[in-house]
């Protein structure tokens, strides 16, 4: 294990703001992540566990402590020779590339994440907000998580439902958050099956596709629409594309009650405005967030400074070349104003605050 010293975060994550780490170490080891985990814990230095830094927001200060970066590699099919029917069970490092993996899976003919193709970022990062697009989430596969339980200082086996997966949520990031270091992360994906299509915006991509009316799509070719989709709004990782220097959607979509959805109807019939209706959203009462932000004044292109809103999507707050954190933060901040003055909606902020 070797531990470096102040080491730039920026670089590490995809909105390239923030300062220094004042300890570092990539471990591609278990038993180095154990030792670090020491390190850090016999010199009373605050922990921190970087993926690949996309769904994160660092601060211009940087972290006081030790960052521990996840490099554990491998996929692994353990079953394969097992009669098990049409499951096939993944076994995940936690530093594996997110979208080498579905690729992999995908070209393995199995089922279950191939909506998720093009989300950036590492395995180990999936299970903590319980990664979703395109109708599908994480939750649907994840059998277990492998982790280093830092309060009892042991490995465990975590079976899904400890995992307590909810919208953009699990223990990870919230009830048990900074207990556990994921290790790896086993899926139950299903060889030879359909392709999930419940997504509209999918649905309309081969409506007019010319292979339209033709035999259903593949999984391959689900993979490829997902990734041509994301690129087209800016949440694919495109080299010289400034509108994804981003930390991805910014803003969760709200979860209202009924309540609140009777005062946003009320606010927005004021306005002659009709609240956008999408069955992926009212199956769970959510709001589309970008909507609101987009019908409070922030369009698509909106610039503040360095920061600014992505081109191609209002949810995405991109570093605009030159952006500290601050920079990001003073937007977040005049966004979430303007909207609850305009709807009486606090949007909730998805990318974690590290350092703040
Ligand atoms: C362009 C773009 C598009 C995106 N699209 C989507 C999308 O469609 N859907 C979606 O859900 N998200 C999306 N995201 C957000 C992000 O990609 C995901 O949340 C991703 O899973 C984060 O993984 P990461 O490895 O980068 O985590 P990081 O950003 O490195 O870390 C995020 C959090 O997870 C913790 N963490 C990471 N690895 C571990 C580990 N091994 N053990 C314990 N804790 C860990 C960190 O401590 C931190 O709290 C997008 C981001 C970008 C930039």
């Amino acid at each position: 294990m070797v531990i470096q010293e102040n080491v730039p975060l920026a670089p590490l994550t995809t909105l390239q703001v923030g300062g220094a780490a004042r300890y570092f170490t990539e471990l591609k080891r278990e038993d180095d992540v154990r030792e670090a985990a020491q390190f850090a814990k016999t010199r009373s230095l605050p922990l921190f566990v970087l993926g690949g830094g996309s769904n994160m927001v660092v601060a211009d200060a940087g972290w006081p402590g030790l960052v521990l970066r996840i490099a554990l590699s491998g996929i692994a099919t353990p079953n394969a020779n097992e009669a098990s029917g049409n499951a096939v069970l993944f076994s995940v490092g936690a530093g594996v590339n997110w979208d080498d993996f579905v690729a992999q899976a995908v070209v393995q003919n199995c089922a279950g994440v191939e909506c998720l193709s093009g989300i950036p970022g590492s395995v180990g990062g999936t299970p903590v907000q319980n990664v979703g697009a395109y109708g599908q989430e994480v939750a649907d596969t994840i059998e277990s998580v492998r982790a280093l339980d830092l309060q009892e200082d042991r490995i465990v086996v975590l079976p899904k439902p400890a995992c307590g997966f909810r919208y953009r949520a699990s223990i990870f990031n919230s009830a048990e958050r900074g207990r556990y270091i994921i290790l790896r992360v086993n899926y139950r994906l299903k060889r030879g099956g359909a392709p999930s299509l419940k997504y509209a915006d999918l649905q309309k991509h081969f409506a007019e596709s010319p292979r339209a009316g033709k035999t259903a799509p593949s999984l391959a070719e689900t993979r490829a629409a997902v990734r041509e989709i994301r690129r087209s709004k800016g949440m694919l990782i495109v080299p010289g594309d400034d509108d994804c220097r981003s930390a991805g959607s910014f803003f969760k979509n709200p979860v209202l009650s009924e309540t609140q959805f009777k005062d946003l109807a009320a606010r927005a019939a004021t306005r002659q405005l009709d609240i956008p209706s999408y069955p992926a959203l009212e199956a769970q009462r959510k709001v589309s967030a970008a909507w609101l932000v987009e019908h409070s004044g922030f369009a698509k292109g909106y610039a503040a400074g360095a920061a600014g809103i992505s081109n191609k999507h209002a949810l995405a707050l991109i570093n605009r070349g030159s952006a500290n954190a601050s920079d990001i933060v003073g937007l977040k901040d005049e966004i979430q104003h303007g909207v609850q003055e305009t709807w009486g909606i606090l949007l909730e902020p998805e990318p974690v605050f590290v350092g703040f």
